[in-house]
């Protein structure tokens, strides 16, 4: 393996950067992209460059889909067993490797460690969950109606897989492709975020130790992911697009797929409305909105966007949640201490920055925060604003930071009306004594994914996807994450 090429780090060994080889992985060996362009990776907490890693063009990703094409049969092929101790093989590691992954996760990415942690025991859980499931996949058996004919219902890998990531969790969103993938049978190219590719790599090298055969898991970099992915989609052994990211994007690639009819599962965007009725025990309500919105310093598609409080509990509830904003300590990452991390790029703080002045223009009240830090690295702080409009860019956006804006409402049926008054329909939290209301008002949200009197949904052991804007297919748990990498074959026989 290659000890990697990059920039010289002050505090190298301690940020794991020599668990990262330099190259693209293709093929299960690591090699230079065939152009000459490398992709420079940036802290957030210094504005610095850290590393830079090869930028793939279309000819590497030829060679990955051939790579991944020349490992199909084999990896299909592997009894299930074998394909499962690898996938726990793969578990172990990244557990025996948590800290050194987590460092790199909060230094490429920026948050807080003790999220970066979080990440990477989220991340693992894929593998275990996905080792086990390996070797329970069945099929079905049943009898035509007429009595004259038997139904046979076969699981088969669905082939190679194209599977793409955004930043926020480096770790855990090609995790939750990969392990499923592998799991089915398929082989696979991952093309991380251009922003947080350090960690793909370090679990690249991961894998291989595991005993991943070759050319059954690649990984490629690139700044030009719209002709590199389009190539691969043009080609008809792919079968199977998993993306992950925003909405935009994922209009664009399902058009793109539309021309081989390409399977496709899309985890998108998120609105998540966080509704807290007034006999909701305010202190659970309060500690769940701080992990909903302040996880990974709001930078997750589940995150609280819209906090909405009824009436008479509004302006309590409004003050002791800032208390809690206001307290929490923002910096660096990779600091032990740190509760919020910067945001991921300049051009995110100044999106936030956008969104505060559009509101405060429109008649919102800042309690705390509200204003982008002065200095180096990317910080925005924590920040709680009153009186939003929902009409305001906030209301309609995602925020995807630390800003919090509360909306006072009434009535079960006017929350209702406004928490689903959105294209996006990922995750909604409903905070209630009554859990008869919460049960209703659950059923009537429009959103895959409900947290009730809680401020985490994401379980590796739960289908994980939304509705309407915000995707197509499940992630995760149960049998959901692997059916997306499976195909049903019928036989129909007389026997
Ligand atoms: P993004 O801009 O859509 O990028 C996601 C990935 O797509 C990156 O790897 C990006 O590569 C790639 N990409 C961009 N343009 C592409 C194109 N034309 N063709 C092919 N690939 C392309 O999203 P992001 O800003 O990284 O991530 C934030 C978004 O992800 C938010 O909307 C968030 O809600 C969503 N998200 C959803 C879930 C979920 O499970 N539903 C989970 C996490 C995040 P580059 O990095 O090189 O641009």
């Amino acid at each position: 393996m290659n000890v990697n090429q990059h920039p010289p780090h002050p505090d190298h060994d301690r940020f794991g950067f020599r668990s990262v080889p330099d190259g693209l992985y293709i093929g299960g060996a690591w090699r230079p992209a065939a152009g000459e362009g490398r992709i420079q990776v940036i802290d957030p907490s210094t504005e610095a460059v850290i590393a830079a890693v090869p930028d793939a063009t279309v000819a590497d990703a030829a060679a990955a889909v051939e790579a991944a094409a020349g490992a199909a049969e084999g990896w299909r092929e592997t009894p299930p067993r074998k394909r499962s101790e690898i996938l726990r093989r793969c578990f172990e590691l990244m557990m025996e490797r948590s800290e050194t992954l987590a460092t790199l996760i909060s230094l490429e990415n920026g948050k807080a460690l003790r999220d970066a942690r979080g990440e990477v025991a989220y991340a693992a859980e894929f593998f275990r969950w996905n080792a086990e499931e390996a070797v329970r996949i069945s099929g079905e058996f049943g009898i035509a109606p007429s009595g004259a004919n038997r139904i046979v219902v076969d699981y088969q890998p669905i082939g190679i897989c194209v599977l793409i990531t955004p930043w926020n969790f480096p770790a855990a969103m090609a995790t939750r492709k990969i392990a499923p993938a592998l799991a089915a049978g398929c082989t696979v190219i991952l093309k991380p975020a251009s922003e947080t590719p350090l960690t793909a790599y370090a679990l690249a090298a991961l894998y291989k130790d595991a005993g991943v055969p070759p050319g059954v898991v690649n990984v490629l970099t690139t700044s030009t992911p719209g002709s590199v992915t389009a190539a691969m989609l043009a080609d008809p052994r792919v079968r199977k697009l998993s993306f992950t990211g925003s909405t935009g994007v994922g209009r664009t690639l399902l058009a793109q797929a539309a021309k081989n009819v390409i399977s496709c599962s899309m985890e998108l965007g998120g609105n998540a409305p966080f509704i807290v009725f007034d006999d909701a025990d305010l202190d659970a309500a309060i500690e769940g909105l701080m992990v909903a919105k302040m996880r990974n310093a709001g930078e997750a598609c589940t995150a609280a966007n819209r906090i909405y409080v009824q009436s008479a509990i509004h302006d309590a509830f409004a003050e002791n949640f800032t208390q809690r904003m206001a307290a929490l300590r923002v910096g660096p990452g990779v600091h032990s201490d740190t509760e919020c991390g910067p945001m991921i790029t300049r051009k995110a703080v100044e999106k936030l920055d956008r969104l505060v002045v559009d509101a405060i223009s429109r008649g919102a009240r800042v309690l705390c925060g509200g204003r982008a830090m002065a200095g180096c690295g990317f910080f925005y702080p924590p920040t709680v604003l009153v009186n939003v409009s929902p009409t305001s860019d906030m209301g309609c956006e995602e925020i995807f930071g630390p800003v919090a804006p509360l909306y006072r409402f009434e009535s079960e049926a006017e929350v209702v009306a406004a928490a689903n008054d959105t294209e996006y329909g990922l995750a909604a939290y409903i905070y209630t004594r009554d859990m008869g209301r919460g049960m209703r008002v659950a059923s009537k949200m429009e959103a895959g994914m409900i947290a009730l009197n809680r401020g985490l949904v994401s379980d590796p052991a739960a289908p994980f996807g939304g509705v309407k804007q915000s995707g197509l297919g499940r992630e995760g748990g149960q049998r959901y994450g692997l059916a997306e990498f499976m195909e049903a074959k019928y036989i129909a026989t007389s026997l």
